[in-house]
């Protein structure tokens, strides 16, 4: 078994949309990013690479390739986990912690773990996802973005 870390950081922006987990969360501002920010499969996606010493996800998609504006982050998590196979491994289980003051996210969390589950074909009980304040302290606290730091393990597939 190996083991991953991610983390991952998105300031608000007024005029977009917010998606996070591969779900869209409705009446909150979005994130700014060069794809669809969606900071919470970022901080996976990274840690997924970090599980095999691949990179980062900068270093596969950087945000100076035109090709990645607004790009789906779904895409760039399913185009890692192929890689992660081709390498001879599977996900194990990932936790994941979203740091934010807004929006409330414990009612999206069930859909936001069904989609990953979706994503990494696995069953919802191997993703945990949890939220958390910054209670009122640091950029999170005031309400400025959005931290998610997640973990995974991965297992030789057989
Ligand atoms: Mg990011």
């Amino acid at each position: 078994m190996r083991i991953g870390f991610g983390y991952d950081v998105h300031p608000f922006e007024e005029g977009r949309r917010l998606i996070l987990g591969g779900v869209e969360i409705l009446g909150h501002r979005g994130l700014k990013g060069h794809s669809d920010a969606d900071v919470l499969l970022h901080a996976l996606t990274d840690a997924l690479y970090g599980s095999l010493a691949l990179g980062d996800i900068g270093s596969h998609f950087p945000d100076t390739d035109p090709k990645y504006k607004n790009a789906d982050s779904s895409v760039l998590l399913s185009e890692c986990y192929s890689e992660i196979l081709e390498n001879g491994y599977k996900i194990k289980n990932a936790d994941i912690t979203v740091v934010a003051e807004k929006p409330k996210l414990q009612v999206h969390i069930p859909a936001i773990r069904k989609r990953i589950s979706e994503l990494l074909s696995c069953s919802v009980d191997t993703i945990s996802v949890k939220a958390t304040t910054s209670e009122k302290m640091g950029f999170v606290g005031r309400e400025e973005g959005i931290a998610v730091h997640a973990i995974v393990l991965v297992e030789e597939n057989e």
